[in-house]
């Protein structure tokens, strides 16, 4: 179960990816009007397909990038390391530590309580977020 804070930018991708497409479709067709006109030797509606076409390629190259743009935003998110939360079932003694690889909710680590030798319980593993505060927990 992931958090729900993500999903609205998830949702608009695919859709605003899919009117990029459709844009760029739009363009390429209307420089090959442009293109056909020109060969049929009429200049007037072959150069105004082909404006037709390249603005329409200016502005979903511009989208595109633009959303690569997030895309990269999103991915530098979620590049940030992961945490795990050690706890002692007996005392409740926390720990947090770098996450390793294998580590899952409720595995029991090698490391041990200070207090009382206990083996510690992964409590959790969560995220850290630029901003502290927000460092938002996710389900594993
Ligand atoms: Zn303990």
């Amino acid at each position: 179960m992931m958090s729900q804070a993500a999903s609205p930018t998830r949702k608009t991708s695919p859709i605003l990816m899919a009117v990029v497409m459709i844009a760029l479709l739009l363009a390429l067709v209307s420089i090959y009007l442009g293109l056909s006109e020109y060969v049929l030797g009429d200049s007037s509606s072959a150069s105004f397909y082909m404006s037709i076409g390249m603005v329409t390629l200016a502005l979903s190259t511009y989208m595109l990038y633009q959303t690569r743009r997030r895309m990269i935003r999103l991915l530098n998110m979620e590049m940030q390391p992961l945490s795990s939360t050690l706890e002692c079932n007996k005392c409740g003694f926390k720990n947090i530590r770098e996450f390793k690889r294998g580590d899952f909710v409720f595995k029991e680590t090698d490391e041990t309580c200070p207090k009382d030798k206990q083996k510690m319980i992964i409590s959790a593993i969560f995220r850290e977020v630029k901003d502290k505060e927000k460092a938002k927990e996710i389900g594993y």
